[in-house]
């Protein structure tokens, strides 16, 4: 059992900012900025390929909503969410998560954005790779 299962349960105390049946959001206790907050479903799996679309569409559903509360509370025009899958991804809790991230003038993610050219040909070939992988 991951910490945010116990944070969940209650056995681990958190700032709670939200909870619906299927969904939990606190203050992430190592933020980037002030009001860093961390939403999670509560069916514990790590990674977000494997959520289930309940799970997916109750996070989906307050996702905004939290991101509007998140600005409006302290002051932020500007955010980031991120959602990271697997150790070498910066997963650490391995129960999935998303982050939201205000970003003030300091303060806030960053991030390095190293884009590589990209070949129209293989790109063809790969999106229907990707479509044809998709499933349900
Ligand atoms: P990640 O690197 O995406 O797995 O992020 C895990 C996040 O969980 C980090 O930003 C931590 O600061 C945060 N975190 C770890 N333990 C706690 C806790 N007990 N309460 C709140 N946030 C936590």
């Amino acid at each position: 059992m991951t910490i945010f299962s116990k944070i969940i349960k209650g056995e681990i105390p958190s700032h709670k900012v939200y909870e619906d049946d299927k969904v939990f959001a606190f203050l992430d206790i190592g933020p980037l900025s002030t009001g860093h907050t961390l939403v999670i479903p509560k069916e514990a799996v790590s990674t977000l390929d494997q959520l289930s679309d309940e799970s997916a569409a109750a996070i989906g559903r307050v996702l905004p909503r939290l991101c509007r509360a998140v600005m409006k509370a302290t002051g932020a025009r500007d955010f980031n969410v991120l959602q990271n899958n697997g150790a070498s991804a910066h997963q650490v809790v391995m129960h999935v998560h998303f982050h939201i991230i205000p970003k003030f003038e300091n303060e806030g993610l960053g991030i390095g954005w190293k884009s590589k050219s990209f070949d129209h040909g293989a790109g063809a070939d790969l999106a229907k790779k990707i479509a044809a992988a998709i499933v349900g």
